[in-house]
């Protein structure tokens, strides 16, 4: 499929695409440069514990995204 690159660097992606990677209005993709290959590869970004994995009841905490029972669990540790 050919797109053309707007004038601010932009490329419309399919709402067909769009919508086999459940990529919605305001998700995050992550763009990848393929070196020696020229082609990008852009990925939907998910977010998830970087504990357990879970992508259920997310919380930023100090720049590491953690769902609510890691957090918790976390913060028992660490004031015992
Ligand atoms: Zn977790």
């Amino acid at each position: 499929m050919i797109k053309k690159v707007d004038i601010n660097g932009r490329v419309h992606v399919p709402i067909e695409m769009r919508a086999e990677l459940g990529i919605e209005t305001g998700d995050e993709v992550n763009l990848t440069l393929l070196s020696g290959s020229n082609q990008i590869v852009i990925e939907k970004v998910t977010q998830q514990c970087a504990i357990c994995g879970s992508k259920k009841n997310l919380q930023l905490v100090s720049d590491t995204i953690l769902c609510k029972f890691c957090a918790q669990k976390l913060k028992q540790e660490l004031c015992e």
